[in-house]
C-alpha cells in the first residue's frame, strides 16, 4: 500500500504548542498525529490513528493469545449498576455523570468491573464454566483533577481491560501469571523499555498487584529500584529497611522541656544542643514531627483528623500516603479543622495524648517499637524527649508516609535505592471477591454447593503507551516510531527539480520503488508533494517512519540514500536493490 503525502490529511507545525509540556505531546502535535479538542480531549488524525489501532492490535493479539475473548461494553452506565457496588460514590468528583430526557442518571464509565461481573453472572452458573477471561479496547472517561502532558493523562482515553473470573485462588494466581506474561510480551513488542513494581507493599499481599512502568523524565509516578537486588516498586507501596527494635525500658524517663521559640526542627535542634543536662547532642532525625491531615471515607460528609508521625529530617508524602489509605480522602488539614480540637497545639503536637482524645494516630515505620523522640509536649513553648513507642505512646498502626529519597535502603536485602518517574503503562491487580461479593456472582459446585467466584482486573494504557513510545524515542527532530507500530514502515523522499509541467526523474523513481516496496508487503509512505528538500527532509524527520529512502542526485549513478531514522545511519543501495535490502530490514 503506497500513501501519498499529497493526498494525506496531515499538516506539520514548526512551532511547539504552548500548552505542551511534554516531548511526546509536543511531537504528537507537530507531527500532526493528535489534535487537541478540549482538556485531556484530543482527536486522532490519519497518521496518530494508525499508531493507536497498531498499539490495540499487539494488545489483542497477546490478549487472545492467553485464551482472552474480546468484547465491548457500552461506555453510557445506568447509575444503578455503580451504586451497587458502591464505586457511585468512592468515583467523587472523578466521573462524568449526565441525565436522559426521563431524568435518568448515567455515567460515562470510568473502568467497566460491574459490567464484567453482571455480563459473567447473567451468562454462567456451573463450576465447568470456569474459568472465563474476557476483555475490550475502549474508551473510558475520567474527570480528572489535572488532566496533561496531552495523552498521557486523559479525561478521555483508550485501555484495554480484562478481567479473569476463576473458582479458587491456585486459579486466580494462574490467571495473573499469565497476564504478566501477556503484558510482558505487549510492552516488550511496543518498543518500550518497562519495569515492572510492586503496587501494593509486602504486608497487603505481596504481589497480588504489580505496576507496568516505563521510566521516562517527565513520567508522573516514581518508583524504587534497588542496586542490589532486583526489588522495584513504586513508592506507594515501597517498604524501606528500619533500624532494629529498641527495649523501651531502655530510655531514661521522659521530661518536658522549655522550648520558647522554635519554629523549625533545626533551631529546635539548636536548643536541644544547648542543654548540657541531656547528656547528648541532637539531630532533626531524633525528634518525631507530627503532622495533622484529615480523611473521608467515601461518600461521608466530614472529615476525621489524622495525625502522622515521622523523624523530623524526613519530608511527609502526601500522595503515598493517599495511595495506601485509597479509597479513603486524605487532605492536609487547615487552620479550621485544627480549631475544632483545642488540645492539639499547633506547632507542639505530641502522640502522647492522642490517643486519649480520640484522634487516630499513624507512624512510619522509622518509628520503629521502642525508640525515643524527642516531640511536642501538647503545651505552647514545650517539648519533651525521651518519649518512647511502647511506653508513653502507642500508635494505631504504621503506614509508610516518608518522602522516600535516594540512598534509603532496600528492606529485603539492605542494598540502595534510588528513585525513578516513569509512566504506569499497565497494571495487573488480584482484586478477589469484591465485585463478585456485591453482585453475587456463584457458581454452583460438583455437589450443588456455591462457589463464590475470584476475579483479576488487568490495565493497559493504549493511548497512553502512544504516548509512552513517544516520550521514549523521540529525539531532537521528532517521532521515532518502533516499526511494530509506525504508521507506515518506509518513507520515501524525493527530491530533485523537475521541468514545468513534468515529473523530476526522482519523483518518477520514487514512485516505481514505492510500488515495488508495496508490492514487497511494505507500507509506504511516499512524500510526492512539490516541497523543498529542506521541508521534506524535516517533516521525514518529524514524523519518524523507521526506514527513510532519500531519492535525490545520487539517483545520475543509479542509488539512493537508505537512512535509518533511529540511528540517523545513511547508506547508499543501488537502485536494484533497495526492494531486498528494506525486505531484510524488518
Ligand atoms: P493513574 O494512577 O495513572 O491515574 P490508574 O491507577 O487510575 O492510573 P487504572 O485504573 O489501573 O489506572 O487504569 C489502567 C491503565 O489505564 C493505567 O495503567 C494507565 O495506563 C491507563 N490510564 C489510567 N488513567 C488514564 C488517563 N487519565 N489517561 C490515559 N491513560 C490512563
Ligand atoms: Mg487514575
Amino acid at each position: 500500500m503506497v500513501t501519498r503525502m499529497s493526498q494525506l490529511f496531515l499538516r506539520t507545525l514548526r512551532d511547539d504548542p504552548a500548552d505542551a509540556e511534554v516531548p511526546s505531546h509536543r511531537w504528537l502535535v507537530r507531527a500532526g498525529y493528535i489534535r487537541r479538542t478540549a482538556p485531556g480531549i484530543y482527536t486522532w488524525l490519519p497518521l496518530g490513528k494508525r499508531v493507536l489501532e497498531a498499539v490495540a492490535q499487539v494488545v489483542r493479539e497477546e490478549m487472545d493469545r492467553i485464551g482472552a475473548q474480546e468484547v465491548l461494553f457500552p461506555a453510557l452506565i445506568p447509575r444503578e449498576i455503580f451504586e451497587a457496588s458502591g464505586r457511585y460514590a468512592d468515583y467523587g468528583e472523578g466521573i462524568f455523570r449526565l441525565t436522559d430526557r426521563k431524568s435518568i442518571d448515567y455515567l460515562l464509565a470510568p473502568t467497566h468491573e460491574e459490567l464484567f461481573t453482571l455480563l459473567v453472572k447473567s451468562e454462567y452458573a456451573s463450576y465447568r464454566d470456569y474459568p472465563v477471561t474476557l476483555y475490550q479496547i475502549q474508551t473510558k472517561y475520567r474527570d480528572e483533577s489535572r488532566p496533561r502532558a496531552g495523552l498521557l493523562r486523559g479525561r478521555e482515553f483508550v485501555m484495554k481491560d480484562s478481567y479473569s473470573f476463576d473458582l479458587d485462588d491456585a486459579g486466580l494466581q494462574k490467571s495473573y501469571d499469565d497476564h504478566r506474561v501477556a503484558y510482558q510480551r505487549i510492552f516488550t513488542r511496543l518498543g518500550l523499555d518497562y519495569r515492572i513494581a510492586f503496587a501494593v507493599s509486602g504486608a497487603m499481599g505481596g504481589s497480588a498487584s504489580e505496576e507496568f512502568l516505563a521510566p521516562a523524565e517527565f513520567g508522573e509516578d516514581t518508583f524504587v529500584q534497588c542496586a542490589d537486588c532486583d526489588y522495584t516498586a513504586n513508592t506507594e507501596a515501597v517498604e524501606i529497611a528500619a533500624p532494629p527494635k529498641q527495649d523501651p525500658s531502655s530510655h531514661p524517663e521522659s521530661v518536658v522541656l522549655d522550648t520558647p521559640d522554635t519554629p523549625t526542627i533545626d533551631t529546635l535542634v539548636d536548643r536541644l544542643n544547648a542543654m548540657p543536662e541531656l547528656g547528648r547532642t541532637f539531630t532533626g532525625a531524633d525528634t518525631l514531627k507530627n503532622v495533622v491531615l484529615k480523611t473521608r471515607q467515601p461518600g461521608a460528609p466530614t472529615w476525621d483528623l489524622l495525625v502522622v508521625g515521622v523523624p523530623g529530617d524526613r519530608e511527609v508524602d502526601l500522595k503515598r500516603i493517599a495511595g495506601q489509605l485509597e479509597p479513603v480522602e486524605v487532605a492536609q488539614a487547615d487552620a479550621d479543622d485544627l480549631a475544632k480540637e483545642p488540645r492539639l497545639v499547633r506547632g507542639y503536637i505530641g502522640p502522647q495524648l492522642l490517643a486519649g482524645i480520640g484522634v487516630r494516630y499513624l507512624v512510619d515505620p522509622l518509628v520503629v517499637p521502642g525508640s525515643a523522640w524527642v516531640t511536642g509536649a501538647n503545651e505552647q513553648d514545650k517539648h519533651a524527649a525521651h518519649v518512647v513507642r511502647g511506653r508513653d505512646f502507642e500508635p494505631a498502626g504504621e503506614i509508610g508516609a516518608v518522602e522516600i529519597r535516594d540512598g534509603d535502603r532496600c528492606a529485603r536485602c539492605g542494598g540502595e535505592l534510588t528513585i525513578a518517574r516513569g509512566i504506569e503503562i499497565g497494571h495487573i491487580f488480584q482484586l478477589g471477591r469484591k465485585f463478585a461479593d456485591a453482585f453475587e456472582l456463584d457458581a454452583q459446585g460438583a455437589e450443588g454447593e456455591s462457589i463464590r467466584i475470584t476475579m483479576g482486573s488487568y490495565g493497559v494504557g493504549v493511548s497512553r503507551a502512544v504516548a509512552a513510545v513517544a516520550e521514549q524515542t523521540c529525539d531532537e527532530s521528532g517521532l521515532v516510531w518502533p516499526a511494530s507500530i509506525a504508521p507506515y514502515d518506509v518513507h520515501v523522499v524525493p527530491v530533485g527539480k523537475a521541468k514545468p509541467g513534468e515529473e523530476s526523474e526522482q519523483l518518477k523513481a520514487a514512485e516505481q520503488i514505492a510500488r515495488d516496496l508495496a508490492a514487497a508487503g511494505k507500507r509506504v509512505l511516499l512524500d510526492d508533494r512539490n516541497a523543498s528538500a529542506g521541508e521534506k527532509f524535516a517533516d521525514a524527520d518529524l514524523l519518524g517512519m523507521p526506514t527513510i529512502v532519500v531519492v535525490g542526485k545520487a539517483l545520475a549513478d543509479g542509488e539512493v540514500e537508505v537512512k535509518d531514522r533511529r540511528s540517523g545511519e545513511r547508506t547508499k543501495v543501488a537502485l536494484a536493490d533497495v526492494v531486498t535490502t528494506l525486505a531484510a530490514r524488518t
